[in-house]
């Protein structure tokens, strides 16, 4: 039997190393991926803090933005072959349940997620139903495919608010997903970008990669220095961060739209009811996108936007640990961990 070295989540903020047998195909319709590289994941850290803030099922490996190359397909798998390139769509959902007939399936109660309730791609090989897989073009760089699934995320997302060409928006959270947000409105023809953070690193880190205006709300006061920039205020705000709903209230213009992005299922922020009453706001909450996956790809393969521009680190399969703390550290955006399927 063929095994491979792996992290194995064990709860309680643990990860140990551990010999693992390499997955074979059970069901028709499985693939086996050899995976070359996937991405950590703010819900990695969630996953791994003490108490956890985000639940996964102990022994299983943790991962699920990763990039990879079809190794072997089930009898049943039609659309995929050895040596095709695929990105995961970490989400199982049971198309059964009421939601998921009703075409929420992001709201599925029933789902399964890879690197969550099932083994994920912080591996040598995963395996995984052909429904979790998408074959992207080979002439996508790995770097680029790899912040498919979270860029996904992103896609979802701003399809619920409407935007019009040379709109300001305003995104709240200049880590690596608002800097997702600041490059897909880029694309989409926004006017201004603002981008709004505390902390030093991220705000010089959305500089440099060309976005056209950074807040610090500790230094400037904040409602104030949109309005001089905006003119009339955002015409869309983005809480990327997840308790920021209070600020992007007085963010937005009169009739502006507000989108609920991050998650802090623990925050429950004081909100002024009568602001979104009075000046006719829009609130759209937003929770990972309704199959945006076809027009994610789309995007990755028209070049027009290459979120590889925000890993700033790159560790080995073997490092994992120490990339969780590099993230945690504040001083990275996004780190890849390369887990060294790509030499066959
Ligand atoms: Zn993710
Ligand atoms: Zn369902």
């Amino acid at each position: 039997m063929q095994t491979m070295t792996v992290p194995i989540f064990k709860g309680e903020g643990k990860l140990e190393y551990e010999e693992r047998p390499i997955p074979r195909l059970e069901e028709a319709t499985d693939v086996l991926v050899k995976i070359e590289a996937c991405g950590i994941c703010g819900t990695d850290l969630n996953i791994l803090a003490t108490p956890p803030a985000h639940k996964a099922t102990p022994n299983i490996i943790i991962g699920h933005e990763g990039v990879g190359m079809v190794a072997e397909v089930g009898a049943e798998v039609s659309d995929l072959q050895p040596g095709d390139r695929v990105v995961i769509a970490p989400r199982l959902t049971c198309g059964r349940c009421r939601y998921c007939r009703r075409g929420l399936d992001n709201q599925c109660t029933n789902y399964q997620t890879i690197g969550t309730t099932i083994d994920g791609a912080f591996a040598p090989y995963l395996r995984a139903p052909q429904s979790a897989l998408f074959k992207i073009s080979p002439d996508v760089p790995r770097d680029d495919a790899v912040l498919f699934e979270p860029l996904s995320c992103v896609v979802g997302s701003v399809t619920r608010a409407p935007i019009q060409g040379g709109d300001n928006v305003v995104i709240i959270g200049a880590g690596p997903m608002g800097l997702l947000f600041a490059q897909m409105y880029r694309t989409l023809g926004a006017g201004k970008i603002i981008m709004v953070d505390i902390a030093p690193y991220r705000l010089n880190f959305a500089q440099e990669i060309g976005i056209d205006e950074t807040l610090n709300p500790t230094e400037v006061d904040l409602p104030r220095a949109i309005q001089d920039i905006t003119g009339l205020g955002a015409d869309i705000v983005v809480d990327a961060v997840g308790n920021q709903m209070g600020t992007a209230l007085k963010l937005a213009r009169r009739g502006g739209q507000v989108i609920l992005f991050g998650l802090r299922p623990h925050d429950n922020p004081a909100i002024n009811q009568y602001t979104i009453t009075r000046y006719d706001l829009t609130i759209h909450g937003t929770f990972v996108g309704l199959n945006p996956f076809e027009q994610t790809i789309q995007l990755l393969e028209s070049g027009r936007l290459q979120p590889s521009v925000l890993i700033t680190h790159r560790v080995p399969l073997s490092e994992l640990p120490q990339g969780v703390d590099m993230m945690r550290s504040g001083q990275t955006m996004k780190v890849i961990v390369e887990t060294g399927g790509s030499n066959q």
